[in-house]
């Protein structure tokens, strides 16, 4: 097993205070929460809790930077802050990896991963910030002129869960900093070990103070911010309960804008004719990967039903390869996040042996890995798509497989549930897979593959998973507003 290397020690003993206009300051009230390693189950250390105090005094300062500096800060200057910061992640990636690995519980390989693409995500935001642009718009008086300015928000808070700590604060903060407003980051009370350490490379980047906070606590802190009247914009990831309280909570305030990247219950669609070497090296992890919390997992299989038999038979065999362990030991699939998450993953697969067959897994680890949140990879062949099992999302390894005979019932059963973040299609026949991936009603198809990304591509989703796209040139609409300026010449 891997040993925490001496910084990653010293940081975990140091004291997990909030950080408000560059400072480390302790919460208002004294309160903290533990973290804890999802692995053992035991605490790993106790971070500050930022209550109504905190956050007031955390607008303020956000505020007051926004108003003093910020809101005229060049973009060049803005686009080197970036790159800077990326220098810094890209400089102490072993650190973060391990910090993540022992909070979130992933394997340490994967969260080496994470840091290179929350590198490349501020590297390619650092792009843009001198590159949003107005435009002049001709209308029919020659004597007017016409033209719209894209500008900051002001004060954002990015309220990020747990999956992906640190890439999904990134995803927030990238596209918010390059457009010139100033943040509060709250990261998941399970996991806000790896923020707290970007707080310490935003100072040492040389933002200036107030440009970014970083509030760890509960859904409370959480509530606090969204209910706030002097913060402009929440963007949310997380749950569609949650992001439905975010979006209630800006109506009964000021309004402020939102954006959700919320659920997923994504269908990975296989037709009789694809290349099953490559169905065969992908399935596997498109419906485990990250031991299954993952927003776009691929967790409603569709096969043809000439292949079905094969590709369940393929895919047990695959899964049973499937080596679970610590972060640190860097296994195939780590636990699942917490005790509360074991749970809940543990009552849809109890609901799912009622409901449908189950092939494969559906227990609680024991042994060495008893003290921590592991559950085998589960497969259950569902032909009911009412049921539980098929409808809701787990966010846990827990993964539905179910025969398909034309492309009508397909459309039918892939379309059938009230999310709609992502989609794959597997078949040679290319006029089918453009067909279908016009016909799903979901934010992404990936055609021949699953779970690829990039930072220029939009990221979003359809009905109940989502308001907003993330990513690409999309999320520059996300952290600026658009003002039109008329001049009678
Ligand atoms: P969650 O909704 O429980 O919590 C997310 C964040 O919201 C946390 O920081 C939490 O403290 C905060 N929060 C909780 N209650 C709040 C409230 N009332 N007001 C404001 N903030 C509150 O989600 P989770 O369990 O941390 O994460 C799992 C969920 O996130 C899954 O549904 C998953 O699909 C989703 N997710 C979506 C994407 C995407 O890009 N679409 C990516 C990753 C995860």
């Amino acid at each position: 097993m891997k040993q925490l290397s001496d910084n990653t020690k010293s940081f975990l003993q140091s004291e997990k205070r909030l950080f408000i206009n560059n400072e480390w300051v302790v919460s208002g009230s004294g309160e903290s929460f533990e973290t804890v390693n999802p692995a053992d189950g035991k605490r790993i250390c106790n971070v500050a809790k930022a209550g109504k105090a905190d956050v007031d005094a955390a607008v303020d300062a956000a505020r007051k930077a926004f108003t003093a500096g910020v809101r005229s800060m060049s973009p060049g200057k803005r686009a080197a802050l970036l790159h800077r910061l990326a220098e810094l992640i890209r400089r102490d990636m072993g650190v973060l990896a391990e910090i993540e690995c022992i909070d979130n519980g992933k394997p340490y390989k994967r969260a080496l991963a994470d840091m290179k693409s929350a590198v490349g995500h501020l590297q390619y935001y650092a792009g843009w910030a001198d590159k949003i642009e107005g435009a002049q718009i001709p209308v029919q008086d020659p004597s007017v002129l016409v033209y719209t300015r894209r500008e900051a928000l002001g004060v954002v808070a990015l309220i990020v869960p747990w999956n992906f700590p640190l890439v999904m604060a990134i995803w927030k903060l990238a596209p918010a900093l390059a457009c010139g407003n100033c943040c509060i980051l709250k990261p998941a009370q399970q996991t806000p070990l790896s923020a707290l350490y970007l707080a310490g490379l935003i100072r040492e980047a040389g933002f200036p103070a107030g440009m970014v906070q970083v509030l760890p606590g509960d859904g409370e802190t959480g509530a606090l911010l969204s209910h706030h009247n002097d913060i402009d914009k929440v963007g949310f990831t997380g749950s569609t309960a949650v992001g439905k309280k975010i979006l209630a909570a800006s109506a009964a305030s000021n309004l402020k804008k939102v954006s959700l990247e919320l659920g997923g219950k994504s269908p990975n669609i296989i037709f009789g004719d694809a290349d099953m070497q490559k169905v065969r090296e992908s399935l596997v992890w498109a419906c485990f990967f990250n031991s299954g919390q993952e927003c776009t997992l691929g967790s409603r299989v569709y096969v043809e039903a000439s292949r079905y038999d094969e590709v369940v038979d393929a895919l047990s065999a695959d899964t049973r390869g499937l080596k679970m362990g610590p972060g640190m030991s860097n296994p195939d699939l780590g636990p699942l996040i917490s005790e509360q998450q074991l749970n809940r993953v543990q009552d849809y697969i109890r609901a799912g042996r009622t409901e449908a067959d189950l092939v494969l897994g559906g227990r609680r680890q024991a042994d060495e890995l008893a003290d921590g949140y592991f559950v085998e990879p589960t497969i259950f062949a569902a032909g009911n798509q009412q049921s539980s099992i098929v409808q809701e999302e787990i966010f846990g390894p827990v993964v539905t497989i179910t025969p398909f005979s034309d492309e009508d019932e397909l459309l039918s059963m892939a379309n059938g549930t009230r999310y709609g973040l992502a989609s794959a299609v597997w078949t040679k026949d290319i006029s089918r897979a453009h067909r279908i991936a016009h016909e799903l009603q979901a934010g992404v198809v990936w055609i021949n593959g699953y779970d690829m990304f990039h930072p220029a591509v939009p990221f979003g989703g359809y009905k109940e998973s989502g308001i907003g796209r993330e990513m690409g040139r999309s999320a520059l609409d996300l952290y600026t507003q658009e003002k039109a300026v008329w001049v009678k010449l």
